[in-house]
């Protein structure tokens, strides 16, 4: 798809694409891709990903979603041994034989309560099937409206800040313009006004996973002078008052990721005064659907988001693409080229340019070829659900 072709199709976006299918089965895939760096974060170290991709079949058309949970209940409480299970129990078995239409698998699954990310993964595979059949792009269906988007760059903790600084370099030199630092108690306001002093024009910003307490804030202000764009997530997932309250006491806007698990928690959250800014992860709030919805809350209350990451396959990752060319995705997220994390990757590569930005993908649904070698390669536990 190209020229004027794209840009009329994007802008009627978000009209369903009739259901015409029934789902007939369902393959669940458990893999294990090494990372190029082990990711450290405020919940522990990664050296390999362990993530679960599935793919929905209907009759003569097929589509995969990823489910972002990380191998331990670090992040939320999800975790992969977890999503299996209900994946294989409960999620699947609901929707099979039922029709192969996105709109309604959330509705399909909504007895059992939480498991976003396992429900996710079905709601994009589903979209990832009726669009391919449909020959339109996730990007148009979620109501894109940019070709291009600046790609931002997560860095998990370091060892000293001279690694930092190292890392920085290293990415401002392949491209990118954004960067988000991990901090945690014991490693937050030297390390980024060090950063901060170095790189005085990146757009720098950084997420602490919860690791706060309200008591630390006074002195966590000493980051209003590195100019960030947001704190993210300094208190717990459930402490909207606290979150507030610490965003009365600074000049940098507090973003939330983990408090943000619904529309309706985003409209609290809001209402609250307890952000000026969200990270929609799509995995997080049950699907990409529900991310357009909070998308769209954000914007009427004039709330600016950007789109979180959760060092996605290629699968997950053009999905983050295509919602994060929507227009109040005016924040660069944590959305990186493959390379950042995967040597090999079981699509065809996710690529930041010299200037920092990412294609919009224009391909039928996700709109990236699954390389079934790397797959195969990839995969530790395999499952057929249906007939
Ligand atoms: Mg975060």
């Amino acid at each position: 798809m190209s020229g004027e072709s794209s840009r009329s199709r994007r802008s009627s976006g978000r009209s369903a694409t009739a259901p015409s299918d029934f789902i007939t089965g369902v393959e669940l895939r458990r893999l294990r891709m090494p990372l190029v760096m082990p990711w450290r974060w405020p919940g522990g170290t990664l050296t390999e990903r362990e993530v679960i991709v599935l793919r929905v079949v209907g009759d003569g058309c097929e589509g995969w979603g990823e489910c972002s949970a990380l191998p331990a209940p670090t992040y939320s409480p999800e975790w992969v041994d977890g999503a299996w299970y209900i994946l294989r129990h409960y999620l699947v078995p609901m929707v099979l034989d039922r029709p192969l239409d996105a709109t309604t698998v959330a509705r399909s699954l909504a007895a059992i309560q939480g498991h976003q990310m396992a429900k996710c993964a079905i709601e994009l595979a589903v979209l990832d099937a009726e669009l391919r059949a449909a020959g339109v792009s996730l990007a148009w269906r979620l109501g894109a409206t940019e070709r291009r988007i600046t790609a931002g760059v997560a860095i998990g903790l370091t060892d000293t800040i001279a690694d930092l600084l190292d890392q920085l370099g290293y990415l401002v030199g392949l491209g990118y313009r954004r960067a988000k630092l991990k901090i945690h108690p014991g490693w937050d306001v030297e390390p980024v006004l060090a950063a901060r002093a170095h790189f005085p024009r990146l757009l720098l910003q950084v997420d602490a996973n919860g690791s706060y307490r309200l008591a630390d804030a006074d002195r966590l202000c000493a980051l209003d002078e590195a100019n960030l764009l947001c704190l993210e997530q300094p208190l717990a997932a459930d402490d909207l008052l606290g979150h507030a309250a610490w965003a009365g006491k600074m000049r940098t806007p507090i973003c939330l990721d983990e408090s943000i698990i619904s529309g309706a928690s985003a409209a609290s959250a809001i209402a609250l005064g307890a952000c000026g800014v969200v990270n929609i992860k799509p995995s997080r709030v049950g699907g990409y659907l529900e991310a357009v919805r909070i998308h769209d809350l954000c914007a009427s209350r004039g709330v600016p988001v950007w789109c979180g990451g959760m060092l996605e396959t290629g699968i997950g990752r053009h999905a983050n693409v295509a919602l994060a060319a929507l227009p109040n995705f005016s924040l660069p997220g944590d959305v990186a080229a493959s390379s950042r994390l995967y040597r090999e990757d079981i699509t065809e590569p996710v690529v930041v340019d010299p200037e920092g930005t990412i294609a919009v993908p224009d391909g039928p649904g996700i709109g990236a070829r699954l390389r079934m070698d790397v797959l195969h390669d990839a995969t530790v536990e395999r499952l057929w659900l249906g007939a």
